[in-house]
């Protein structure tokens, strides 16, 4: 018998590949019956089928008394495209219940006046009442028992601060956000959610985690290392902050939200909505199924609507 390297014939190569191809073409049999080899592509190892939500269009379309857990919209806007009204409205026709927010900062909220004046406004409403601040000692000029009034306070870690090496304040939605060095971003960014998580100001929910700015999010599973990830989840359990499960830019991943499950974390589903769109919950409601999220695994304000 004709002998290769390392010692093995041209019978053992032929039997290696052919069995290697037989094992192949199980894995192609038992990708497609079992319905996970989709057209995007067979699904990768760390299992990121967060991507074919789609494909699974019946956990999408279930209305609140086809799932487990409650279906609450935390995360809208009222806009010059939607008034309270259209709100409420929607409301009533979608069975979803939904806590409105408005952003405490210079566009926003400025005083105990406007901040009394917006709660004014939604009271009688049947809506959550929620304040969505923008940075990190958003509270020093509002009276702490106005902010009590709202329903609950909900932050995300968006704007961060000396994002890059030139000192910059990186948006991070914004797709020209300039990272030069993806370790110096990361540096900050975690800081960023530190300064909110472990602040002594009210705060609910955490919106909107891990979203990363377009240039470096092919780098995203490199970036938020196992360490940074439980860090995020311990700063929330310390002081029971919930996770938003974002439906806008689908955050957070399946991982993510099985480790903060497991370690107790409460979750909120925000559209993170200002229009029509108001209450489309798709990746909530696929992720949440996915995750076996039941009912005791979100957070609900106390007031009763
Ligand atoms: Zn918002």
């Amino acid at each position: 018998m004709f002998r290769t390297g390392r010692g093995k014939t041209k019978s053992d190569i032929y039997y290696i590949y052919k069995n290697q191809k037989t094992e192949m073409m199980d894995r192609m049999k038992f990708l497609q019956t079992t319905g996970l080899f989709v057209a995007g592509g067979i699904i990768n190892k760390t299992g990121t089928v967060e991507n074919n939500f789609i494909n699974d269009a019946p956990v999408a379309k279930k209305t609140s008394s086809q799932v487990d857990f409650p279906l609450i919209d935390l995360h809208v806007h009222r806009s010059e495209k939607q008034t309270i009204e259209d709100i409420v409205a929607k409301s009533k026709k979608t069975g979803i219940k939904f806590g409105i927010m408005q952003n405490v900062a210079p566009w926003g909220i400025r005083d105990d006046a406007e901040l009394k004046a917006y709660i004014d406004s939604l009271k009688s409403y049947p809506v959550y009442i929620g304040l969505q601040p923008m940075s990190p000692g958003w509270s020093k000029n509002l009276s702490r028992e106005l902010i009590a009034q709202a329903d609950y306070v909900s932050m995300d870690p968006q704007v961060v601060p000396e994002g890059n090496g030139y000192g910059e304040t990186i948006s991070v939605w914004e797709y020209a956000s300039y990272i030069e060095d993806p370790e110096v971003f990361m540096e900050s960014n975690m800081k960023h959610y530190m300064n909110i998580l472990t602040g002594d100001e009210p705060l609910n929910i955490f919106a909107c985690p891990l979203f990363l700015p377009s240039s470096i999010q092919r780098e995203y599973d490199k970036l938020w290392t196992k360490k940074r990830l439980q860090q995020i989840i311990d700063a929330a359990k310390a002081r029971n902050i919930a996770i938003e499960i974002n439906d806008l830019v689908r955050v957070p991943h399946e991982s993510f939200i099985l480790s903060a499950k497991k370690a107790g974390l409460k979750f909120t589903f925000g559209s993170d909505t200002r229009d029509q769109k108001t209450g489309r919950l798709d990746y909530c409601k696929y992720i949440a199924a996915k995750c076996g999220l039941t009912k005791n695994d979100f957070y609900i304000p106390e007031r009763v609507i």
